[in-house]
């Protein structure tokens, strides 16, 4: 067995524990391979194994990957941050945008969806721990931006998405989670077709089950440690 279908065996054994632990079905949460910085063999090596939703970073190496793989049935999600002006690429070639932080963003890649395609599945990136640094909008804001985007007829609102600040503190972390939850159920009232919850990454994947994630982003824990990214 290759390496990373060894790990990935490791990873869904820790998310159906995860997921019991907290009396909910493994099923609900869905895996997401963060494949950024590796080679399209390696997609390729946990596709084999089952693995069928990848998640991307950087725009120009994901096309190249998606180019390669184009014989394969991936379903394929941007979760890098995206400038206004590089939507149509994201329109045209992936399933799922996991950080959309403002109406313009929506609104071109509701126009630039080709026709014949689903709509783009949409999660809006929350800044949960307000740090100056991070993209994501306020939670304040999450009612209008919703209520827009929902307007819109070729992308598809589908919930919320975080990274919360890197913290060792365990309450500090489930409570940014548990913040998530909560902003997700208010919105839940006026929209509630809204059903996903994208949190938790390598590090931090049982808290974030355990606070109703239903899109864990792991990379590490699959692919192994990423090299430094050159500047
Ligand atoms: C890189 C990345 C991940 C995966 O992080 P790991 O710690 O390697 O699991 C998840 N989400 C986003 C947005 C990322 O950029």
């Amino acid at each position: 067995m290759s390496i990373i279908a060894e790990n990935l065996d490791k990873v869904r054994l820790q998310l159906a524990d995860s997921a019991r632990h907290c009396q909910r079905q493994p099923e609900e949460i869905t895996l997401l391979a963060v494949s950024k910085t590796r080679p399209a063999e390696d997609i390729r090596a946990a596709y084999a194994v089952g693995q069928c939703d990848f998640g991307e970073n950087y725009l120009q190496e994901a096309l190249e990957k998606i180019h390669q793989l184009h014989d394969l049935n991936i379903c394929w999600h941007f979760i890098g941050p995206l400038q206004s002006n590089k939507t149509r690429p994201v329109a045209e070639h992936f399933h799922w945008l996991h950080t959309v932080d403002r109406l313009k963003i929506g609104q071109r890649l509701s126009k630039q969806r080709p026709e014949g395609m689903p709509p783009l599945n949409i999660c809006i990136q929350v800044n949960i721990s307000d740090e100056a640094s991070k993209a994501g909008c306020n939670p304040e804001e999450l009612p209008e931006l919703v209520s827009a985007l929902s307007g819109l007829p070729n992308i598809r609102v589908r919930g919320l998405m975080a990274i919360p600040k890197a913290t060792d503190d365990s309450n500090e972390q489930a409570a940014a989670f548990k913040r998530m939850n909560s902003l997700l159920l208010e919105l839940q009232a006026a929209h509630p077709q809204l059903d996903t919850l994208s949190m938790g990454m390598s590090g931090d994947m049982q808290p974030a089950i355990e606070q109703g994630s239903t899109i864990v982003r792991i990379g590490t824990a699959i692919f192994g440690a990423r090299p430094a990214r050159p500047a």
